[in-house]
């Protein structure tokens, strides 16, 4: 689908994943969630703020009930790389104690973000910890995780879009696309 208002900005570059294969993705993600948490209700955990699109679409393509929980972190780091220290900013209102956790991320780059997240949350006492990571940029990541459910892996390229945002613009660009402009400073 061609979107001029975005095609048309300079600082955007080609599409990585159009609006229609995210679709797709995200409902055969729903579709094999569904399956894998029949009889045990999941708690998804959004990762704030990047992640909040794609738990809205991926909490509906889950055809059973589930739970809604955002967390927020930050890392210190310059706008587009990240260090490996992350901080919480705001934590959950759900407790976890025996709860199956899904945990609902944007992108893994390096990895470091969602393994502090994820040894986090296992301290909690849940019944389990699942990710679910809607991009995985190839041959990046630093930390070994486990990354159960994937929706795409895309070139290690910085991109925004569906969510993701460079300085809070582009989070609702409809497909995921390449960032070429300037790099804001922090
Ligand atoms: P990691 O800890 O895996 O290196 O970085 C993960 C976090 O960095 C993501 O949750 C996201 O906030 C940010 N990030 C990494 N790559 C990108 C990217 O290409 N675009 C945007 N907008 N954010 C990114």
């Amino acid at each position: 689908m061609t979107d001029d208002r975005w095609d048309a900005d300079p600082d955007l570059g080609p599409v990585v994943v159009s609006e229609k294969a995210l679709a797709e993705r995200v409902a055969e993600l729903g579709t094999e969630l569904t399956a894998d948490y029949e009889g045990r209700p999941p708690l998804l955990v959004g990762v704030l703020k990047g992640a909040f699109v794609f738990m809205s679409d991926l909490a509906r393509a889950i055809r059973q009930p589930v739970e809604i929980d955002v967390m927020a972190v930050a890392s210190y780091g310059s706008a587009t790389t990240t260090s490996g220290v992350v901080r919480i900013v705001k934590d959950l209102d759900s407790d976890l104690t025996d709860r199956h956790v899904l945990v609902v991320e944007d992108i893994v780059d390096s990895g470091l973000t969602l393994s502090y997240i994820r040894r986090n949350l296992l301290a909690r006492q849940p019944a389990s910890v699942e990710i679910c990571a809607l991009l995985v940029k190839e041959g990046r990541q630093r930390a070994r995780i486990d990354l159960k459910y994937v929706g795409f892996h895309i070139p290690p390229d910085f991109v925004v879009g569906y969510g993701l945002d460079v300085a809070e613009r582009y989070r609702n660009v409809p497909d995921v696309r390449v960032y070429r402009g300037p790099v804001p400073v922090d």
